[in-house]
């Protein structure tokens, strides 16, 4: 007989057997004791009643930039796991840049969580970083309770994190092969980039034109960054994973790697999935990222990805700045700080476009719940509503549509892309481990996520 905390119930909970009325039975240690049927309720048990909102697991998102320390007017620990409990993500995982000191020694590692303490609305694992001449920290990193590491082949936009060159990676990768973590990998290369850019400074072409920026970023720079991720794959066996893949021209090098057997895995990012080139408006620095945002046909073509297969996965890639640095008075693309702020969106703008296209809640919750918690080795604990997982859920309403408000979003900075769209799919309340962190447009006091 299992003793039952607390009792979560809806008449649509997402199981791995399909959507159906439902009780999530949460044990005290706040996991997932079982799924028993809606009316299951034991006498003298703690009932929350979803009523007809869909119950799933909460999202994990493994792409977000927290920035803290050293960049906390960009975004820190509260503010950003705030926006995720309000966004239905109850597990983020940390980049290791844009604080200060990245995350490339486990002595940053422990200044970043001891910076978390006490302010973490949702659970926060870590991503140590790979930069050149730090291979003896890697395993220390992962000891310190670092899930796999992040590595940049191009300038990431802060010098405090360069990037490698094959000759450092080639030592990385037996290392974090042996550490059995995945690399994440910015999976662009710098000389089609500096070409393109030398070919359009040359020309005289527009910074303020979306097409200017479009155009230095070309889909060479991914693709042959790919080629050269899929060979050090092999040789090293290494898991590495492709982070914001955005060129189209590239996914069949992934295909081809997978059918291979590589260990090699992708993501994209709803900014990618909602937003077309053809549309960006001159001088819309909020729309700057990198890689960019290419045409309406390669967002399809990531559409068809995400429902191969070939790409495993939505992560946020929430990159945000002090809003000076978008520079948007200006409107200058090539001055702008690239990245985008949208944490608190991401279901929404996933789910929105994913509805449009057929796809189903199951896929949105594989996409944004299952497939990346077992990128950060969380498979099993995290992601998936099944005995045994935390209670980490989230009810919201996939038919309800919302206008949004910059005003009602958690960031640190409301600067975000989306404002004023209208987005389908309302968060109502957010569990982690069982326990409220998220719910009537309010959050718990004191905050109870954790640091993992
Ligand atoms: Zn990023």
């Amino acid at each position: 007989v299992t003793v039952s905390a607390r009792v979560i119930r809806s008449r649509r909970v997402l199981a791995p057997d399909g959507l159906r009325a439902a009780s999530v039975h949460v044990d005290g240690a706040g996991r997932i004791a079982a799924v028993a049927a809606w009316d299951a309720v034991p006498a003298g048990a703690e009932l929350d009643d979803a009523g007809e909102a869909v119950l799933m697991p909460g999202l994990v998102d493994t792409h977000v930039h927290v920035n803290q320390p050293g960049r906390t007017e960009w975004e820190g620990f509260a503010s950003a796991t705030r926006a995720a409990a309000a966004g239905g993500i109850t597990t983020l995982v940390d980049m290791p840049l844009n604080s200060i000191p990245a995350t490339t020694s486990a002595a940053a590692l422990q200044a970043k969580r001891a910076e978390a303490r006490g302010e973490l609305w949702v659970d926060v694992g870590f991503w140590g970083g790979v930069v050149p001449g730090n291979q003896a920290e890697l395993a220390p990193l992962v000891a310190a309770g670092a899930l796999g590491f992040k590595c940049f082949l191009v300038d990431s936009g802060v010098d405090e994190f360069p990037p490698v060159a094959e000759a450092d990676l080639r030592p990385a990768m037996r290392e974090v092969a042996e550490l059995r973590v995945p690399l994440l990998v910015h999976a662009e290369l710098g000389a089609p980039i500096a070409a393109a850019t030398a070919a359009l400074e040359a020309a005289g072409a527009d910074p303020r034109r979306y097409a200017t920026y479009l155009a230095s970023r070309p889909p060479a720079a991914e693709e042959s960054a790919i080629a050269l991720m899929v060979g050090l794959c092999r040789e090293s066996r290494a898991r590495v994973h492709v982070v914001h893949h955005s060129a189209a021209g590239a996914l069949p090098l992934i295909a081809r790697a997978r059918a291979e057997g590589l260990p090699l895995t992708a993501e994209t990012c709803p900014h990618y999935l909602r937003f077309a080139a053809e549309d960006v408006p001159d001088a819309a620095t909020e729309l700057k990222c990198a890689p960019p945002i290419r045409e309406r046909a390669n967002r399809e073509a990531l559409w068809r990805a995400l429902a191969d297969g070939v790409l495993d996965l939505v992560a946020s890639d929430h990159s945000p700045c002090a809003p000076a640095l978008k520079r948007r008075e200006a409107g200058d693309f090539a001055a702008a700080w690239g990245g985008i702020a949208g944490l608190q969106l991401s279901l929404a703008v996933t789910w929105t476009e994913a509805s449009r296209r057929g796809h189903s809640l199951a896929d949105l919750a594989r996409w944004m719940s299952a497939a990346p918690a077992r990128l950060a080795g969380l498979a099993g604990r995290k992601g998936v509503l099944a005995p045994g997982a935390d209670a980490d859920l989230v009810a919201w309403w996939p038919e309800r549509r919302f206008v949004v408000d910059p005003a009602r979003i958690w960031h640190r900075h409301p600067v975000t892309p989306y404002a004023g769209l209208e987005l389908s799919g309302v968060v109502g309340t957010t569990w982690v481990r069982g326990r409220q962190a998220f719910g009537g447009g309010e959050h718990a006091a004191p905050p109870a996520g954790a640091v993992l």
